[in-house]
């Protein structure tokens, strides 16, 4: 590569941010990590730091002010959740590629942060696993021919169990049977959900209608996502399930790094499976498209719902079943609004967290 890229890494403490740190700590002559944010673990943080020679932020505003303090070729996005888009517009203000792994900027807010990407000059380097697939078989300007999107799914740890998932434990639901992940992808995986924000995120990502992309269950997690051109030739990105490939493959566009990790051994697998979601297992899939078609904020507000369901599921406060009940009561009762500006989007979260915390009932 031609030089060293300074990256600023938020979420430095969470799984992403450390498979992250994992990649630059491989290539220090092509990586430097200038400035790492966390919400809460500071004294990871700090040691992370130290052992980068880096800058370290801590707290509710460290990830916008390691942004705004700090100057990088990439900001690395894997904060959680809604906390995410003021430090991704931040980072976009001053110019930065974004390396995205927090699906909620673009959920939540994708076509106002493209807009501002587009109208910046700013690149997104997708870090979710399915996205970067799309990325890599469109390397050489393939989007142009695109007739479909498929994004593949696990189908998470449920996706075997007896229909009622009523009695499903928050163990049972942070034990996913491919990837290590943080706890609220993982139970979003476990749902589904995490797929529907994956077919939001690759909408505004890569400019594709949502009726042009398609959810494939496919429980090895070795075909990453696939895309068919106009043409019918389809094109996969297939890797062992390590995040760190997908990591490094955003930091390294559009060149690619020798790494020491195992390749795959087609062979030694014998076989992929691929079959079609259950709609009536993962109500949580439908959601998402009732979202999209609701349009304005909708998308805003099922996130936030989300967020808040499945952090009350983790605390022992509602059900496993009851995580798509309170997303569809909210995109029912909140107020429909249109979504010109990142205030809206705010507001409609705030309305979906007050009307939870004072409304819900088991
Ligand atoms: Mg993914």
């Amino acid at each position: 590569m031609q030089k060293r890229k300074k990256i600023i890494v938020l979420g430095a403490t969470g799984s992403i941010g450390l498979n992250t740190l994992d990649v630059i700590r491989s290539h220090p002559d092509c990586f430097e990590a200038v400035a790492l944010a966390a919400l809460r673990s500071k004294e990871k943080c700090d040691a992370l730091a130290a052992e980068f020679g880096a800058k370290a932020y801590v707290g509710e505003d460290a990830a916008v002010r390691a942004v705004t303090e700090n100057d990088a070729d990439i900001c690395l996005v894997s904060t959680v959740g809604v906390s995410g888009i003021r430090p991704t517009l931040a980072a976009i203000e001053k110019g930065m590629d974004i390396a995205l792994a927090t699906k909620e900027v673009m959920v939540m807010a994708g076509e106002l942060v493209t807009a501002e990407a587009r109208r910046r000059g700013v690149r997104f380097l997708p870090v979710d696993s399915e996205h970067s697939a799309i990325f890599q078989c469109l390397a050489g300007g393939g989007e142009r021919f695109v007739d479909r999107l498929i994004l593949t799914a696990s189908g998470g740890p449920f996706l075997d169990r007896p229909a009622d998932l009523s009695s499903v434990t928050v163990a049972e639901a942070l034990n996913h049977p491919r990837w290590k992940m943080g706890p609220k992808v993982t139970v979003d995986s476990s749902t589904m959900m995490n797929k529907g924000f994956e077919v939001l995120e690759a909408r505004w990502l890569f400019d594709v209608p949502p009726e042009r992309i398609d959810v494939v269950v496919h429980p090895q997690s070795i075909v990453h996502s696939l895309v068919t051109f106009n043409d019918g030739a389809t094109l996969a990105q297939l890797s062992p399930p390590d995040m760190r490939v997908a990591i490094q493959y955003a930091l390294t566009w559009p060149d690619r790094l020798a790494s020491t990790r195992e390749a795959l051994d087609l062979a030694a697998l014998g076989r992929l499976d691929f079959r079609a979601p259950d709609p009536g297992r993962f109500p949580c899939l439908r959601l998402v498209k009732e979202a999209l078609a609701m349009g304005g904020c909708a998308t805003a507000v099922l996130a936030a719902a989300d967020e808040w369901a499945v952090q009350a599921f983790i605390d022992g406060r509602i059900g496993y079943t009851d995580i798509p009940r309170v997303v569809e009561t909210c995109l029912e009762k909140a107020p429909r609004t249109d979504c010109s500006s990142i205030e809206q989007v705010f507001a409609s979260s705030d309305w979906v967290f007050r009307y939870l915390e004072t409304q819900w009932k088991r």
